[in-house]
Parts: structure tokens; C-alpha cells; sequence
């Protein structure tokens, strides 16, 4: 569902139209999260666990992401698992909506210069 990369920006739009339009498309994206949600197998720390013996292990999510500089790892609950991936899908919408808003305000500032010194 995600629109053209090429979609065009309006022509005479200002910072302040832009930074209306960031506010306004990142209004309802929540919950947010940043990183990736991985299904990891792990033994577990009974001592006779057949699962365990037969090397099958156990499947548990993970999400991992960065705090400063820093990797975590947080073990995320099976009945959890949509939430946090709708949270990852809104935080790459927010960080695409950024991107572009960016993009968008450098233009802004170009034209804002350009209509100056035609004057
Ligand atoms: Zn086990």
C-alpha cells in the first residue's frame, strides 16, 4: 500500500505547510517501535525437558533495537507479537513520513531562495 516514491511536492509550499503535514500524518501513528522482531530458539533451564533433549528447543520472539549506541534484546510474549509489529510498521512510516519531510523543506528552502533573488 505505500504510494510512489515520485509523488510529486506542490510547488510553493513553505516550512510551515510541511511541518503541518508532518504533524498532522504522524498524528495517528501509535504505538511506535524501533529495530526488528526476530523468532529465536532457545533451550530452556529444566533439566529434562524433551523438547530440549530432541534439540527442538523453543521458539520465542525477540525484539531487538538500540538504546544510544547500545543493542538490547527484549523478549516479546506470543500474545504480543501483533502489537509490537504494528508498533515496527507505524515507526517505519514515521521515519518514511521523515525522510520525505525532509526532502520536502530542503525544496521549500531552495524556491524561498530563489523567489528572493528574482526580486
Ligand atoms: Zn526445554
Amino acid at each position: 500500500m505505500s504510494r510512489s516514491a515520485r509523488t510529486r511536492t506542490k510547488k510553493n509550499e513553505n516550512a510551515d505547510d510541511i511541518r503541518q503535514w508532518l504533524v498532522e500524518s504522524i498524528k495517528d501513528l501509535w504505538p511506535v517501535a524501533d529495530g526488528s522482531l526476530s523468532l529465536r530458539k532457545s533451550p530452556c533451564v529444566r533439566t529434562n525437558c524433551a523438547a530440549c533433549a530432541a534439540g527442538e528447543g523453543h521458539r520465542s520472539y525477540v525484539l531487538y533495537g538500540r538504546r544510544g549506541g547500545q543493542r538490547y534484546s527484549l523478549y516479546v510474549p506470543e500474545e504480543l507479537v501483533a502489537d509490537i509489529q504494528l508498533a515496527l510498521e507505524n515507526g517505519r512510516r514515521v521515519k518514511d513520513l521523515i525522510s520525505k519531510a525532509g526532502e520536502r523543506y530542503a525544496h521549500a528552502l531552495k524556491n524561498q531562495r530563489r523567489s528572493r533573488s528574482d526580486m
